[in-house]
């Protein structure tokens, strides 16, 4: 097998070439040996992985004219960088977004013949790295594009990149005059030119003026490249309007079944699914408070199971009741929960005095986030975005890995 990344792209539509599906099957558990098993854990993660390739159909056909890519950074927004890789590689996805060379080395090892950018540019020292694992620096300011020029040059050959062209966002990227120079200087010598892209600020709140704004200034640097295929839309943007969608689209949020935009219903299908064991279940008596702080007393003679996952555990401390604002809920068959005072490090607290003893007990598990407590709503109480919460996943909760054949 040879992959050439000098070779791999096309020219639009197809912009990239696959070399490779044949990899074999790597991942042959559905639990994860990096992460506790469940007897030991207080928390435990089931990953629809299903789920997560239905998402990502769902949004290669609503995006019918573009290529679909995949963004995966930060570990595969919490949820592991390999298996979405693979999961979603099955699934028909053949490019590939991280943020770091080191997400990109490891994304390289179970999918040799994926294209994969790396949103964070050309890290210097990193050249050979970058070269050798055939990662596409996305190339976001004038002293990048050199250092990547030179090193294409002291190899004597042409090597691949992406170009960030800024249209607003104010944080990656080349101003419309630098690419204006980039490119009359057809492209740097030694540079191969892959994908624009630049990414959009206020995509989740589709009325926003910037979001046009953005969209006329990618459509002018475009012109500049005309020969280049061009990337502009996230997950938000996907929804939003067929304007966005160019020849690539990069979704991530959607994917993993988190809310895109803040003024619809999401359309996606949930993928991660969070359980906490119950250590307890006590009485407390009305006009006692529970936890750190005796921020919260429970107003009737209450009933409260003890939970064992905390802040240490990346369920925000931001969830928990706090100046006299409910937290955010839990839930097991059919009862909303409660919680009630602060999240600690390694505890919550959960108002269960309406859930009946045969249900509510030592050793059950509730859910925290899944399908009846939407990530989204779990954000929301903490003041917070879905994207927080997933990329917070603990290491400390077990994993399952469902909904793919695994043998
Ligand atoms: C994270 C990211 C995406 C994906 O954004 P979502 O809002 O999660 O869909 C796309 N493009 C860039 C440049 C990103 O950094």
């Amino acid at each position: 097998m040879r992959i050439d990344h000098d070779d791999c792209g096309a020219s639009r539509p197809d912009i990239v070439v696959i070399q490779d599906r044949t990899s074999p099957p790597v991942f042959r558990s559905p639990f994860s040996p990096a992460h506790p098993r469940e007897q030991h854990a207080g928390g435990r993660l089931t990953i629809d992985l299903a789920a997560l390739a239905a998402n990502w159909r769902k949004l290669n056909e609503i995006a019918v004219h573009a290529q679909c890519a995949a963004a995966i950074k930060g570990d595969g927004y919490g949820i592991g960088l390999e298996r979405v890789g693979d999961a979603l590689w099955k699934a028909g996805c053949g490019t590939f977004f991280v943020a770091l060379p080191d997400e990109g080395m490891r994304l390289r090892e179970v999918l040799p013949g994926a294209t994969i950018y790396v949103l964070n540019g050309l890290f210097r020292g990193a050249e050979a790295d970058m070269r050798e694992a055939k990662l596409i620096p996305v190339l976001g300011s004038p002293e990048e594009i050199e250092d990547w020029g030179r090193y294409a040059r002291s190899l004597d050959r042409e090597l691949p990149a992406a170009l960030h062209i800024d249209t607003g966002m104010n944080r990656l990227g080349l101003t419309y005059e630098q690419a204006e120079a980039v490119s009359g200087l057809e492209m740097v010598e030694g540079i191969a030119p892959k994908l624009i892209l630049s990414h959009l600020a206020c995509a989740d709140t589709p009325d926003h003026p910037l979001n046009a704004r953005q969209l006329e200034r990618f459509e002018q640097a475009r012109d500049l490249f005309p020969e280049v295929p061009a990337s502009l839309a996230n997950s938000a943007g996907i929804l939003n309007d067929p304007a966005y969608h160019f020849d690539l689209v990069r979704p991530g949020i959607a994917l993993y079944g988190g809310a895109a935009r803040t003024d619809t219903a999401n359309p996606m299908a949930p993928v991660v699914t969070l359980e906490a064991r119950v250590l307890q279940v006590r009485d407390v008596p009305a006009g006692d408070s529970v936890g750190y702080g005796a921020v919260e007393s429970v107003g009737r003679p209450s009933r409260v199971a003890i939970v064992s996952v905390g802040y240490a555990d990346g369920l925000l401390r931001a969830a928990g009741s706090r100046d006299g604002k409910p937290g955010a809920f839990g839930w097991i068959a059919g009862h909303k929960l409660s919680y009630v005072g602060r999240v600690s490090m390694d505890l919550i607290a959960l108002d269960v005095t309406d859930v009946p003893e045969r249900i509510m007990h030592r050793g059950a598990w509730v859910e925290l986030m899944g399908s009846h407590v939407g990530v989204d709503d779990l954000a929301r109480a903490a003041g917070t975005i879905g994207y927080e919460f997933l990329t917070d996943l603990s290491r400390r909760y077990a994993r399952r890995y469902v909904g793919l054949d695994l043998a």
